[in-house]
């Protein structure tokens, strides 16, 4: 069922395969996700932050962290009515306190002079326009909040989605990334709240067993459509492995 060259344009993924992929993919986050707190929620605000959080910190220290912030912080409009420096101050043990000072002026833009009646839109184009928020962060909040049909690749999605349909893709150029963003658009189901599951299975499976540090090909439920199983390469790269969510290079 395997591919080995790269979809294109004119060499697009078979149908067959873009199903079967997704069906097992989902069916495995069914039986294997983890239980984190912001996929117990559809609040765009508590998703922002969430995802902003794990952009380069760990899910481990991020959990306790996103709790007390949104103790501190319940909505976007406290957000925007506090100072920059009590969010920052609020943020402290994340480091990279760019995300918190972008947050801020993100509130204040959404909240203050009527603007978006103070709520995050939910087309990734219009997130896009607001600080701080690149085209990953755009998907996941359209995705993840409003269960718009938006495909998103960070370095994990990245990852499994060349290692299964494009092997010999180079993720590190921009036209890699293109590829890749093109490959996660041609996958993405139909329904957005089928979407919303797609998008955390990819992510919960390079998290989870297609890992930067190994590919643990054997335990691994989308393997019979893996070109990189099937041609049983050496699954890469990356000395250390991480699960952070660093977002990949943004497509144009
Ligand atoms: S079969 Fe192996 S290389 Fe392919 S997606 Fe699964 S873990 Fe990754």
């Amino acid at each position: 069922m395997a591919r080995t060259s790269a979809p294109s344009l004119t060499n697009p993924i078979p149908s067959t395969l873009r199903i079967t992929f997704g069906r097992r993919l989902r069916a495995w986050y069914g039986r294997a996700a983890r239980d984190l707190p912001w996929r117990r929620t559809r609040d765009p605000y508590r998703i922002l932050v969430s995802e902003l959080m794990l952009q380069q910190t760990q899910v481990a220290r991020v959990v306790p962290k996103y709790r007390e912030f949104l103790r501190t912080f319940p909505t976007l409009r406290s957000i925007g009515a506090a100072t920059p420096a009590r969010v920052c101050e609020a943020w402290e043990g994340l480091g990279y306190y760019a995300r918190a000072r972008n947050l801020h002026r993100l509130a204040e833009q959404v909240t203050r002079g009527g603007q978006r009646k103070g709520t995050l839109p939910a087309h990734p184009a219009e997130l896009r326009a607001l600080p701080g928020i690149g085209a990953y962060t755009a998907g996941a909040v359209a995705s993840f909040a409003y269960e718009t049909r938006a495909a998103l690749v960070d370095t994990n999605v990245a990852r499994v989605l060349r290692r299964v349909f494009a092997p010999s893709l180079q993720p590190r150029t921009a036209a890699g990334q293109k590829a890749l963003w093109r490959i996660a658009e041609a996958i993405l189901p139909r329904s957005g709240r089928t979407a919303w599951t797609h998008n955390q299975a990819l992510m919960e499976l390079g998290a989870l067993i297609c890992t930067a540090r190994e590919a643990r090909c054997s335990e691994c439920p989308v393997r019979s459509c893996c070109a990189t199983a099937l041609r049983a390469l050496p699954a890469h790269a990356g000395s250390r492995g991480t699960r952070k969510r660093t977002p990949a290079t943004p497509s144009p």
